[in-house]
């Protein structure tokens, strides 16, 4: 389905169709004032829109996919020096935001008022333009713009809509950051691809999610945790039909958890600003803890070893995921290095992460080649699977385990762990010696407050490194 056309059947037919920030919009509400933004937009080279969850922000979005400008979403909470580097990268010639709010300087405004209203017809701009400028996390270095063409994010949320039967019947509830993949594209879109009604509830607070009466929940593992820890909140979702995790991966536990309290089983979606959605469990398939299931309509994914060679599909062997499909992004913006790392020469896409498959094609990722992937003496551990076993540890709350550089084994395998309750390095030492062989217990296992995460709830592995020194 062509882009415009999906956008253009809204989001469900009430006069609360979405509702977010306290405030509600009907379907005609948003496609009038988004039609406003497009009248006042179309011709600029490209439209930052300052990402707070709020209307004007879906307005701003949608407004500017009307008018076929590369819309490049600005995290609200970043610092100036990150919003200027986006604002200059992406070339964004005006900067969408509500009303009274303070933006920036350095790029004209465009305030946005939910209450104006425009009918003016616009056409349905080249499939192969571009629709988002998307910057990455920042996980592993400074984030990078991928280009995400129009008939890319059709292909995504078809993909979505057939992977989890998602229709006009459904409400969609979600309270992530509205600049990323997840909670703008999969959330915001998804929604009006399919033509289901939108609650966002600001934070993603258990309480959010429980009052929100939603059919379908999508949330970052931090939020699925903070659930299964609150029962009362959890239970009010029974009467949902599908909880999405993704972004992150999901401990088992939580999964398990999440599963008794609510009597639904999470569905794991996989995916990356680069291609939005890759590899999920389907509505109608098998859930698996641990596992992602399988890629999605349209998508092919490979596994390759270090050697380049494929490597076997038994369950057990890692290889780097790499990924082909019409969901890809085209590459990244001002960034010739990175894509000439990213793209193989029969072009597929290099993700980055380790993952195994199964036989049965099921696909768990271990992680990412660059930080969760240890070579220590000799020997190749997942961080995931050392993490896994120290939050067996009733008093162990988070874990995050690294490769700290080690002159006798090359990387030490390091754990950094959040305590729940008394307990003690040495304590969990043991306790991990129990159940990994020798090469994969760490070093050392050092106790911190908190781990460092973003506004996804991704850990910054290599921030901790830098923090501690490996100590
Ligand atoms: P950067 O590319 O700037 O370092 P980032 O990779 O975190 O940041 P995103 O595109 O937001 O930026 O995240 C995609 C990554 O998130 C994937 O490559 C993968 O490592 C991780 N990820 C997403 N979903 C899952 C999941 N279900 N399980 C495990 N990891 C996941
Ligand atoms: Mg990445």
């Amino acid at each position: 389905m062509a882009l415009l056309t999906a956008l253009q059947g809204g989001f469900g037919d009430t006069a609360d169709a979405l509702r977010i920030d306290g405030r509600a919009l009907s379907r005609e509400d948003l496609l009038g004032a988004a039609t406003a933004v497009a009248d006042r937009a179309a011709g600029a080279p490209a439209l930052a829109v300052l990402a707070r969850p709020t209307v004007e922000t879906v307005v701003a979005v949608v407004g500017g996919l009307l008018a076929g400008v590369p819309v490049v979403p600005l995290p609200p909470d970043s610092g100036p020096k990150e919003r200027e580097h986006i604002l200059r990268d992406s070339g964004a010639a005006l900067l969408a935001h509500a009303v009274g709010e303070d933006v920036p300087e350095g790029v004209p405004g465009l305030p946005v008022d939910p209450a104006e209203r425009s009918a003016t017809s616009h056409p349905e701009p080249a499939a192969d333009s571009t629709g988002f400028v998307l910057y990455t996390s920042g996980t592993t270095g400074a984030p990078k713009g991928a280009v995400i063409r129009r008939e890319a994010i059709a292909a995504d949320l078809d993909a979505l809509a057939a992977a989890w039967q998602w229709t006009a019947e459904d409400t969609l509830a979600h309270g992530l950051p509205l600049f990323h993949v997840h909670g703008l594209l999969l959330g915001v879109l998804g929604a009006l691809r399919t033509g289901s009604r939108l609650v966002h509830t600001g934070r993603p607070t258990p309480a959010g999610y429980a009052a929100a009466g939603a059919s379908l929940y999508f949330g970052v593992p931090t939020v699925w945790s903070r659930l299964a820890a609150d029962p009362e909140a959890a239970g009010r979702l029974a009467s949902a039909r599908l909880l999405v995790s993704g972004s992150a991966p999901l401990p088992v536990p939580v999964f398990e958890k999440l599963a008794a309290l609510t009597g639904h089983a999470p569905i794991e979606r996989y995916g990356m600003t680069e291609s939005l959605i890759t590899v999920s469990t389907r509505a109608d398939g098998e859930r698996r803890p641990g596992s992602v299931g399988l890629p999605v309509d349209g998508v092919r994914t490979r596994l390759v070893g270090e050697d380049g060679a494929p490597v076997p599909y038994d369950g057990e062997s890692v290889g780097e995921l790499q990924v082909a499909g019409p969901t890809l992004f085209s590459g990244y913006l001002n960034r010739p290095d990175a894509d000439a790392e990213a793209w193989t020469a029969d072009g597929w896409f290099r993700t980055g992460d380790v993952a195994v498959i199964g036989a049965d094609g099921f696909h768990r990722i271990v992680g990412r080649a660059s930080v969760d992937l240890i070579k220590s003496g000799g020997y190749r551990i997942g961080a995931g699977e050392v993490e896994a076993a120290l939050r067996d540890h009733p008093a162990v709350a988070d874990a995050a385990v690294v490769g700290a550089p080690d002159e006798d084994l090359g990387q030490a395998i390091v754990a950094y762990v959040v305590p729940d309750g008394a307990v003690t390095g040495d304590q969990l030492t043991a306790f991990v010696a129990e159940r990994l062989s020798v090469h994969k217990r760490p070093r050392r296992v050092v106790l911190v407050p908190e781990l460092p995460r973003n506004a996804l709830g991704k850990v910054l592995k290599k921030q901790l490194l830098a923090e501690h020194g490996g100590r």
